[in-house]
C-alpha cells in the first residue's frame, strides 16, 4: 500500500521530532539553545549531534554528506564526502564529527566573488545554519550552511539573510517592547509562489537555445496565444498532473509543505505555492522545489523551464515574494481589532512603506536579472517602477491619518493623533491589484517583481535590512516620549506623509503611470546594468554596514559579480543565436530555396508556359530573409566581438545592453520571418505551438 501523506511528509528530514526522538535530551536542550537563541554550539555537543545524524541519515542509505549552499550564482551547490573511513583490517567505519557537520572548506577559487578572494588564497568554509533542518537527498546527508571567505566576508546569498533577519529581529523586539511585549524574536517569513513551464523532452533536445540559455533565442508567435485564457485554472493535463503528483510527494519527504498547483495564465506554464515559512527556510525549501521541479519533469519525459522569459510573446514566469513578520503567535502585519492592535500595525506598515521608498533603488537590485529584464515592464509583470498598493480601505485610512480628516471607511469617526481613533478596519477584501510590485494583501505583503529562477535571498535581505532601519528610527524617535501613543501616531502620520507617493493603487502597467511615477520622483530602472548601480549608492551601503549586514566591500564585490553575470549570459545567448543562425537557420531556408528553385525549373522543363509565380513569390521573400540573416549574423558578430573584448565591467555590460541586444533583436526578426514561410519540414527548430500545446 501506498505510504500516507503522513508517513511520507518530513520523512528525509532531521526535524524537531528526530532530533528529540533521537538526542541525548541534554544534547537536545543545548541544540535548541543554538537553534532558537543563536547560541554557539559546543564542540562535544556538535560531536554527539553529527554522530546520531549520521546513524539516522545512513538508515536512509546516506553515503555521503555535502555541506549544502548558495554561492552568489544564486544556485545551490553540493561537494559530496563519504562517510566511509578504511581501517587497517580492511574493514570500514561510516565516520561524520562534529567539526565536519559544523564546518566545511569547499575550494572556493571557482566560485564568483566579485574580486573578494584572490585564487592564490581561495579559501572559504561552509558554516551550519542549524536553523535549517539537514535533510536526505540521493542518498546524500545535505547540510544548510552559510559559506564565507576566511577573512569573513560573506561569498554566498545566506549570510547576509541570516544577518538580516537578526536585525530585523532586534529591531521589531523593541518596537514591541514599547508596546508593552516581550518577546524573544520576531521571525521574517515568506511564502514563495513559484511558476514554471513543462515542455516536452524530445522538443527541447532539438532547440539549443532552450538547451544553453534556458530561453528560446528564435520562433515566431504561435497563431494562438493566451488570449483565449483557457488554461488559467483549467484541467491539468494527464501528464502535467503525474508530474506533479510526483513532486509533491518528494518535496513533503523533505518537508517542505506544497500545498496549492495550478495552471498559470500561459499555455504550458504552472504555479506550485507552499505555506510559508521563516525566511530562510522557506528559501532552502524554494531552492529545493526547483532543483525537484527539473529533476523530476525528466522522469515524465519533459522539461521543467525556470527562465523568466523563455517565450517572446507570451507570459513569463515570476516568483511571488509573500512576507510579513511574526511573532511566536502574532503576525504582526495583521490589522487586529482593537485601537493599540492597530497603532502597533500601523508603524510596521508605515516602516515598511518608508523602507520601500527610501530604498526602492535597493530592491531593484534584488529582482535585476537578464531574464528577469524580458518581464519587467512588459505587459504582463509589474513595471520596473516600485510602488505599493494598499487597497482602498486602507488608503482611506491613510488619507484620514495624513489629513487628520474623518475617516471615510465604513465606521465614520474623526481622527486626530489620539490612539482610541485610529479606526478600525477589516482585512482587505477589495480585488487584489495584480499589476502591482509590492501589494499588501491582507496580513503581509507581496513583492511581485522576482524572476522565476531568483534566489529570494537577495530580495529579502534588503527588504528586513531596510525596515529594521526604519524601526529602529521609530524607536529612537519614541521611546522616551512622556506619552508613547501619542508619539507613536505622530511618527505615523510624519512617515505616512513624507512617504505615501510611493503607495500606488492604480493600473501599474498603464503608460500613465510611468508619467506619474516620473513626477513623484519614483525611480524607473529599466535594466540590469542600470539598476545594479545602487549597490554602489553611499546611502545604501550605509545602511548594510549599520546594521552589519554586508560590508561595502561585500556590496561592490556583489555589484561587480552581477555585472559580469550579466555580460556572461548575454554573451552566452549571441554566441548561441550565431550557432543557431549560421548552422541551422540559413542553411535550412538555403536548402528549401533549393528545392523550390528545383521545382520552377522542372516545371519550365516540362511546359514552358506553366506558371512559376508562386515559386518565384516565394524564392524572392525566402532570399530576401536569407539577406538579412546574413547580414543580421555579420551584424552580431561584430558587435559581439567587441563588446566581449571590454575590460571595463561597468562599461561592457551597458555596451551588450545597448548595441548587442538591439542586433540580436534583428537577427532574430529576420528568422522568425523566414519561419513563418519555410516548409515545417526543412526548419530545424521545433515551433512555439509544438512547444506550447504539446505537453
Ligand atoms: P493567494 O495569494 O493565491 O490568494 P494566499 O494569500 O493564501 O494565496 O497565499 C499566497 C502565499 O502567501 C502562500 O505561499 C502562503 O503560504 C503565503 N503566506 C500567507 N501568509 C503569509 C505570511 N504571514 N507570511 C508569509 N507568507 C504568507
Ligand atoms: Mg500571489
Amino acid at each position: 500500500m501506498a505510504a500516507t501523506v503522513m508517513e511520507l511528509y518530513g520523512s528525509k528530514v532531521f526535524n524537531e521530532h528526530e532530533m528529540r526522538e533521537r538526542l541525548p535530551s541534554s544534547t537536545y536542550k543545548s541544540l535548541k539553545a543554538t537553534i532558537e537563541k543563536g547560541q554557539p554550539l559546543d564542540l562535544d555537543v556538535a560531536n554527539v549531534v553529527a554522530s546520531v545524524m549520521k546513524r539516522w541519515a545512513i538508515e536512509l542509505g546516506a553515503t555521503h554528506y555535502t555541506h549544502w549552499f548558495q554561492p552568489l550564482t544564486g544556485i545551490t551547490s553540493e561537494k559530496h564526502d563519504g562517510f566511509v573511513a578504511p581501517q587497517h583490517d580492511g574493514t570500514a567505519i561510516m565516520e561524520f564529527s562534529g567539526k565536519e557537520l559544523i564546518k566545511g572548506e569547499p575550494d572556493a577559487s571557482s566560485f564568483p566573488s566579485g574580486g573578494l578572494r584572490a585564487t592564490a588564497e581561495a579559501r572559504g568554509y561552509t558554516a551550519w545554519d542549524p536553523t535549517s533542518y539537514a535533510f536526505v537527498k540521493d542518498d546524500v546527508l545535505c547540510i544548510p550552511t552559510a559559506f564565507c571567505s576566511y577573512t569573513g566576508e560573506a561569498l554566498d546569498k545566506k549570510t547576509p539573510l541570516l544577518r538580516s533577519m537578526k536585525a530585523i529581529s532586534d529591531q521589531a523586539r523593541r518596537v514591541l517592547h514599547l508596546f508593552g511585549k516581550d518577546v524573544d524574536q520576531v521571525h521574517t517569513t515568506v511564502g514563495p509562489e513559484q511558476e514554471y513551464f513543462l515542455i516536452r523532452k524530445e522538443d527541447y533536445e532539438k532547440r539549443l537555445d532552450i538547451v544553453l540559455t534556458g530561453r528560446t533565442l528564435f520562433g515566431s508567435a504561435p497563431s494562438k496565444g493566451q488570449e483565449l485564457e483557457e488554461h488559467y485554472f483549467g484541467v491539468i493535463r494527464p501528464v502535467v498532473s503525474d508530474f506533479m503528483k510526483e513532486l509533491d510527494e518528494e518535496l513533503w519527504k523533505l518537508g517542505i509543505p506544497a500545498k496549492t498547483k495550478h495552471n498559470e495564465v500561459a499555455p504550458s506554464q504552472h504555479e506550485l505555492a507552499p505555506i510559508f515559512d521563516t525566511a530562510n527556510v522557506a528559501i532552502d525549501h524554494n531552492l529545493l522545489t526547483m532543483e525537484l521541479m527539473k529533476k523530476i519533469a525528466a522522469r515524465h519525459g519533459l522539461v521543467c523551464l525556470l527562465h523568466e522569459k523563455p517565450f517572446e510573446g507570451v507570459n513569463g514566469s515570476g516568483k511571488h515574494n509573500n512576507w510579513s513578520l511574526s511573532t511566536d503567535g502574532e503576525n504582526l502585519l495583521d490589522p487586529g481589532d482593537t485601537p493599540m492592535q492597530n497603532l502597533q500595525f500601523m508603524v510596521f506598515l508605515s516602516a515598511v512603506i518608508k523602507a520601500v521608498d527610501e530604498y526602492a533603488d535597493l530592491l531593484r537590485t534584488s529582482v535585476a536579472t537578464p531574464g528577469n529584464d524580458h518581464r519587467l515592464g512588459a505587459n504582463e509583470a509589474p513595471p520596473a517602477i516600485i510602488s505599493i498598493f494598499v487597497g482602498e480601505e486602507l488608503e482611506a485610512v491613510i488619507d484620514a491619518i495624513c489629513s487628520d480628516s474623518p475617516y471615510a471607511g465604513p465606521v465614520k469617526m474623526k481622527m486626530d493623533l489620539g490612539v482610541d481613533v485610529l479606526p478600525k478596519f477589516s482585512k482587505d477584501t477589495t480585488d487584489r491589484n495584480r499589476t502591482s510590485p509590492f501589494a499588501f494583501t491582507g496580513n503581509k505583503f507581496e513583492f511581485r517583481m522576482p524572476g522565476s529562477t531568483e534566489n529570494l535571498s537577495d530580495a529579502n535581505f534588503i527588504l528586513n535590512t531596510a525596515v529594521a532601519k526604519e524601526l529602529r528610527d521609530f524607536c529612537s524617535e519614541t521611546e522616551d516620549a512622556a506619552d508613547f501613543e501619542c508619539a507613536a501616531a505622530a511618527w505615523v502620520k510624519k512617515t505616512l506623509n513624507e512617504h505615501r507617493r510611493v503607495i500606488f493603487n492604480g493600473n501599474g502597467y498603464s503608460e500613465a503611470w510611468e508619467i506619474e511615477a516620473e513626477r513623484r520622483g519614483l525611480p524607473n530602472r529599466k535594466c540590469t546594468p542600470d539598476a545594479m548601480v545602487a549597490l554602489k549608492d553611499p546611502k545604501n551601503i550605509k545602511l548594510m554596514e549599520e546594521f552589519g549586514v554586508l560590508t561595502r566591500t561585500e556590496m561592490l564585490s556583489r555589484y561587480e559579480v552581477e555585472m559580469e553575470h550579466y555580460s556572461k549570459v548575454l554573451n552566452i545567448e549571441a554566441r548561441t543565436m550565431l550557432k543557431i543562425a549560421n548552422k541551422q537557420l540559413i542553411p535550412a531556408v538555403t536548402a528549401y530555396m533549393d528545392d523550390v528553385a528545383g521545382t520552377a525549373a522542372t516545371k519550365m522543363a516540362v511546359n514552358e508556359s506553366l506558371s512559376t509565380r508562386a515559386e518565384q513569390k516565394l524564392l524572392t521573400k525566402l532570399s530576401q530573409y536569407a539577406d538579412e540573416m546574413s547580414d543580421g549574423v555579420d551584424e552580431l558578430q561584430k558587435v559581439a566581438d567587441e563588446v566581449s573584448a571590454m575590460t571595463d565591467e561597468t562599461a561592457k555590460a551597458h555596451a551588450y545592453h545597448d548595441v548587442v541586444i538591439p542586433a540580436m533583436e534583428k537577427l532574430r526578426a529576420s528568422a522568425d520571418a523566414a519561419e513563418e514561410i519555410c516548409r515545417e519540414d526543412y526548419w530545424p527548430l521545433p515551433c512555439y505551438s509544438r512547444l506550447l500545446y504539446y505537453t
